[in-house]
């Protein structure tokens, strides 16, 4: 069994609603009953459940994130948008940013580092998404592309920021497909490179993401460079979530 801590990061998407929150019982009850200590939970669900999640939350082990914020921290009129400050305001300790999902809608490197800026500056933990296409990964360019929206996006910030980095292949995001575990630890460990070396990271976090499931988590745990998951569709499941939490450590 692990002593590492690791992180079990449950993003769901754009779904779920108010009955969706019952599915919490579960694993609320697992997470206080588990007797590995060693593993932070958080739920990122959509703006719309943030409130209700943040209640149900309080006084577990279980931590509340947001998806998304806008690139200011201040009020203003911005509709339709969410600052980093409201995030806070409900108790919400992470913020997801730079997911492919929103870089695919137009989201680039400029606006994830203006709201990376605005997140950190309202002491939210940052999990900032990065990753390869799979033209990239057949053109060879993982490495350059991870780089490049490394150091696009953390360039400047300061040392000891609480950014934890998330490697998510878009390739394999819902797709069912996953790395080879080899290409999984070298990437991790270049993406942990590069934050030590041109970002001053003294003992960086990187997660992986990209379909993990209930069935396939005892063969991507083997990778030990991986400080935890990023989970998006099994996390809607708490069946499959507690699962996976469970075979992470035995
Ligand atoms: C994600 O949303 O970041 C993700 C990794 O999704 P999935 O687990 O469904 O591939």
């Amino acid at each position: 069994m692990t002593n590492k801590l690791k992180y079990f990061i449950a993003n769901w998407k754009m779904y779920g609603d108010l009955k969706s929150i019952k599915s919490l019982n579960k694993v609320i009850k697992f997470a206080k009953s588990f007797k590995n200590t060693s593993f932070k939970m958080v739920y990122c669900p959509p703006f719309t459940l943030m409130h209700p999640l943040s209640i149900k939350l309080k006084k577990t082990k279980i931590s509340l994130g947001a998806q998304n914020c806008h690139t200011s921290s201040e009020y203003g009129a911005f509709t339709g948008s969410v600052n980093a400050k409201m995030i806070k305001n409900l108790g919400a300790k992470f913020v997801i940013l730079g997911h492919s999902e929103n870089r695919i809608a137009g989201e680039t490197d400029n606006i994830i580092k203006k709201k990376i800026l605005s997140a950190v500056k309202e002491n939210l933990i940052v999990i900032f998404c990065i990753g390869e296409t799979n033209l990239q990964k057949r053109q060879k360019k993982t490495f350059q592309v991870l780089r490049k929206q490394i150091l696009s996006c953390l360039k400047g910030i300061k040392k000891n920021t609480k950014i934890i980095v998330a490697y998510e292949p878009v390739w394999s995001i819902g797709t069912g497909n996953i790395p080879k575990n080899s290409d999984i630890d070298k990437n991790i460990n270049f993406i942990k490179k590069i934050l030590k070396k041109n970002i001053n990271f003294k003992n960086p976090k990187v997660l992986y993401g990209g379909s993990v499931s209930s069935k396939n988590i005892r063969i991507i745990d083997k990778v030990k460079s991986i400080d935890g998951y990023l989970i998006g569709g099994a996390s809607q499941n708490e069946k499959k979530l507690i699962d996976i939490v469970k075979k992470t450590y035995n």
